[in-house]
């Protein structure tokens, strides 16, 4: 495929995911809630979790900002729905490398139509954007850890 037709296809998945968000709104018994702002941009989210043990039973988020804040955040949902704290925290690790440049992580399945979002690296000022629902989820996740009492690296 042509680059051009690429960079298009890339921009109407960004599109769909700002103009028909998934999973927004909130949460009748969230577990978690965490707000995030990005003020460069002007980006805001609050990101709600509901957990089960360490797996996203449930996840909503509400928000405004860019187009690239909001549709990164509505993939996000998509992605880690259902999936327990260690998996989310290798497709985290794999979304923000490729935000970042790496071209194996953009080139990686797992990540599905996030990918469209790979171009965000060559706009050092929108990685922020990119990485708003990620920082969140990530504070989400370490508040619902340490609530279960878990530590770091530690079983049981
Ligand atoms: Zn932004």
């Amino acid at each position: 495929m042509a680059d051009a037709s690429l960079t298009a296809l890339y921009q109407d998945i960004i599109l769909d995911h700002y103009r028909r968000p998934r999973n927004k709104g909130t949460l009748e018994h969230a577990s978690i809630s965490v707000p995030m702002r990005n003020p460069l941009c002007g980006d805001e989210i609050t990101l709600e979790l509901e957990m089960n043990g360490d797996e996203v039973a449930d996840v909503r988020f509400t928000g405004r900002g860019c187009s690239i804040s909001q549709a990164s955040t509505s993939m996000m949902t998509e992605m880690v729905k259902g999936k327990h704290a260690s998996e989310i925290g290798q497709i985290g690790e794999r979304f923000r490398a490729m935000v970042m440049g790496d071209a194996d992580a953009a080139a990686d399945s797992t990540l599905g139509r996030a990918r469209a979002l790979a171009g965000v690296a060559r706009f050092p000022a929108r990685v922020k954007c990119a990485l708003l629902a990620w920082n969140a989820l990530e504070r989400g996740l370490a508040t619902a850890a340490s609530q279960r009492g878990e530590t770091d690296g530690e079983e049981g």
